[in-house]
């Protein structure tokens, strides 16, 4: 039996990972599962998958959630320090699925007790990628991408050589707002950009994603995860979804990764690693699709993608403030406090106004600094939210 926690079990890639974990009751033993506010489905699921323990982060509904499992058997905790005490209970698979900056400490402290991290918090590695992979090597733990295109590069890099890699292409649908003239996008709604042409996912990650700042924390996490250089990045459009990214080679060859726009592939693949065993995805018919499309995307329709270029050139703590100031600008758009193309103007002045404090000089990375410069940011933006 693999012992397993999922992070963030509530959400739309926990609840994706849970589906698999059903399919197979047999194959797993389920340590943790943890929530925010949605402690009616985290209750049922602790109970259904007779979990140790069920964690809301939310301290002010453990007596909610202490109700609901009462009797049951599992565990109830809250807050911070029970997430990181969940983390620390040793478990061989750990599904890191909590959204924004929460999802880190979680995760560094999997790799501390040696689990296998399937990480669907690309934010983890935007924030503070050095520490988090320096952990995993110190202890042995392993590291699979869970988001789709991570999953491809990894898929299609398996029995290469990375050194023969000359670049990846990461594909983006371009969102609820692809077709749409700079001057609508300027006036449009929250529920507007909630809806994603192809995916089902939660709702930050929809906005991100018609934004592409989502794309852009892809692209950072590919720097972090398979150590490219920015240049060896590329982001094409691809309104069908269904080519994930591509690894081209010194050969000139490409390998692309193909799927329908189903998230269970690659949590799967990584459930699953190093085998592959069915998925109850869609199997294309290429026939059917009959063709795909590609096209570069336009940079003043999706600002993001420039500033994550930015954000690499820079290094240090870049990556934190600019995952902070992306959360809290994105907190302002669906709280209508600001429209939905401010949002790359308040990222953009965060990151000048907070500049000379990014370097790391001559230190290593350190957790405490991240926090800081996460809290700063956050401050920043809020308050250039206001003024806009
Ligand atoms: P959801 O919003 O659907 O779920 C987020 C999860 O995190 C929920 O369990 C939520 O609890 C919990 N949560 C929210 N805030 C906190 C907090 N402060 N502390 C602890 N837990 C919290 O997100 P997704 O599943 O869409 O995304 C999760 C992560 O996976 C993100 O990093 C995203 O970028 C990444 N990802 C998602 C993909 C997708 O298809 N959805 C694809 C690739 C990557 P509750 O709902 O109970 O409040």
């Amino acid at each position: 039996m693999r012992r397993i926690s999922v992070f963030g079990a509530t959400g739309s890639i926990g609840q994706n990972t849970l589906d698999l974990i059903a399919r197979d009751p047999d194959r797993y033993d389920v340590v943790a599962l943890t929530g925010g506010q949605n402690i009616d489905q985290l209750a049922r699921d602790a109970i259904r998958f007779r979990a140790d323990v069920a964690v809301t982060a939310d301290p002010a509904l453990l007596p909610a959630l202490r109700d609901r499992l009462a009797g049951s058997g599992v565990e109830a905790a809250a807050g911070e320090p029970a997430l990181i005490e969940a983390a620390q209970r040793p478990a061989d698979w750990v599904m890191s699925a909590i959204v924004g900056a929460a999802g880190l400490r979680p995760g560094i402290e999997a790799v501390r007790q040696g689990a296998t991290l399937a990480l669907a918090n690309k934010e983890s590695l935007v924030c503070a990628g050095p520490i988090l992979t320096a952990e995993a090597a110190a202890h042995g733990a392993r590291i699979l991408p869970v988001d789709s295109e991570h999953s491809a590069v990894f898929q299609a890099l398996i029995g290469e050589d990375l050194a023969a890699v000359e670049r990846v292409i990461i594909t983006a649908s371009g969102g609820a707002f692809r077709d749409w003239s700079l001057e609508d996008m300027a006036r449009a709604t929250v529920a507007q950009a909630s809806a994603h042409p192809n995916w089902a996912m939660g709702q930050r990650i929809t906005i991100d994603s018609a934004s592409m700042f989502n794309k852009a924390l892809e692209v950072i996490e590919a720097h972090e995860f398979f150590g490219l250089t920015p240049d060896q990045i590329e982001v094409l459009v691809h309104p069908e979804s269904l080519v994930h990214a591509l690894v081209g080679f010194q050969d000139g060859a490409l390998m692309a990764h193909v799927g329908p726009p189903d998230m269970r592939h690659a949590i799967g693949f990584a459930l699953n690693h190093p085998n592959r065993h069915p998925l109850p995805v869609e199997r294309l018919d290429l026939a059917k699709i009959g063709q795909l499309t590609f096209r570069a995307p336009d940079e003043a329709r999706y600002p993001a993608l420039r500033l994550a270029r930015e954000v690499m050139e820079t290094g240090g703590y870049a990556g934190a403030a600019f995952n902070a100031a992306k959360e809290a600008a994105l907190d302002a758009f669906i709280a209508e406090k600001i429209g939905f193309m401010d949002m790359s103007g308040v990222v953009e002045d965060t990151l000048a106004q907070i500049s000379p404090d990014l370097g790391l000089q001559n230190a290593p990375m350190c957790l405490d600094r991240v926090a800081e410069i996460d809290t700063q940011a956050r401050r920043i933006a809020a308050a250039l939210a206001q003024k806009n």
